[in-house]
């Protein structure tokens, strides 16, 4: 699968907002943003273009992408798909990429980032009612359980993560940190997922 191979931090610096894309470190003070929120590159603290209604339904699709890591076809297929449902088109759009494995596993806490979850749910380290699945994209359904393998329990990457959740950071979960198990309990409500971003600037964007 292709990836982003831009430094992830200049993708957070364009957006001037945290996006997670590190792990561990964006919830540290070396986060750049945190002390160089301004664009990269060399005009980066002097360039003020007035930006246009399409530049701004433009970024706010290529943000939401980022912060799940996919590339544009990718994303379109979920936005046709979101369409074919039934409710509100931009929230159904999140609520899709939140099912998604590795948004699950890194709500959950096993990994750091979404980037991290993808490589431990290909390394095979992860179960979806006690079945592997290496996927990244499998969509979880209400009521899957998802686990560590047996085998991978002792990895610190997951331990080290796990410290930053809190149980019920995220109510359409159930998270057993003693046996590294989750529960997709419901299909979140979009005012539950902690996503800055307006979805409905990207429904108008690709309504054009
Ligand atoms: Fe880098 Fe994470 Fe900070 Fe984004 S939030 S700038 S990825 S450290």
């Amino acid at each position: 699968m292709a990836v982003y191979t831009d430094a992830v931090c200049k993708l957070c610096r364009r957006e001037r907002q945290k996006l997670f894309l590190k792990g561990t470190k964006c919830y540290t003070e070396k986060c750049p943003i945190d002390s160089r929120n301004y664009p990269p590159g060399q005009h980066g603290t002097s360039r003020r273009m007035k930006i246009s209604e399409y530049g701004v339904q433009l970024r706010e699709k290529q943000k939401v992408k980022k912060i799940y890591g996919l590339l544009e076809r990718q994303f379109k297929n979920y936005f046709d798909k979101a369409i074919r449902q039934k409710g509100v088109t931009g929230e159904n759009l999140v609520k899709l990429l939140e099912r998604r494995l590795d948004s699950v596993v890194y709500r959950l806490g096993f990994a750091p980032s979404r980037k991290s979850a993808r490589q431990l749910i290909r390394h095979r380290h992860v179960l979806v009612d006690s079945r592997i699945t290496d996927i990244p994209s499998y969509l979880v359904a209400p009521g899957q359980v998802i686990k560590i393998k047996e085998k991978s329990k002792s990895l610190d990457l997951i331990h080290n993560s796990l410290k930053r959740i809190k149980e019920g950071t995220y109510p359409w979960l159930s998270i057993d940190k003693a046996s590294l198990s989750g529960t997709f309990l419901h299909i979140p409500e979009r005012a539950d997922i902690p996503l800055n971003a307006n979805e409905q600037l990207i429904v108008e964007l690709y309504s054009k």
